[in-house]
Order: structure tokens, then sequence, then C-alpha cells
């Protein structure tokens, strides 16, 4: 059986933002980005949380098979 190499990588890979909710100012609900994100693929490979910088590192070293 002959198996295809490298041909489309199955990998579709999603970066999510983290935010926590801050403390309500004048009645208005306030968010924050944490610097944090989380990796999560349509192969089911999920990473995270972690810096965003090294979230989107990540995510193309996974799109290319490497991790
Ligand atoms: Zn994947």
């Amino acid at each position: 059986m002959e198996v295809a190499m490298l041909a489309y990588t199955p990998h579709d890979v999603r970066i999510t933002s983290e935010i926590r909710a801050l403390p309500p100012q004048d009645g208005w609900a306030c968010y924050e980005r944490t610097g944090q994100a989380t990796l999560i693929c349509s192969c089911g490979h999920s990473d995270g949380p972690m810096p965003s910088p090294l979230a989107v590192m990540l995510a193309k070293l996974h799109i290319h098979g490497i991790a």
C-alpha cells in the first residue's frame, strides 16, 4: 500500500488568545488579553496555554509536521 508523503497536511491550527475578566468599570464588563494562547488543530492536537509568540511558532512547526 502506498502512502502519500507530505502531499497536503490535514492540519488546520487555530490559535485562541486567552482573555480574562477585569473588575467592571462604570458598569461595563472589562476584559484584557493575558498574552497566553491555546493551540487547537483539526487533527485533534491541542497545546497550551502558552505565550502567544510561542503558540504561533509551534503552530507553524506542527503544520509542517515537525512538532
Ligand atoms: Zn494537527
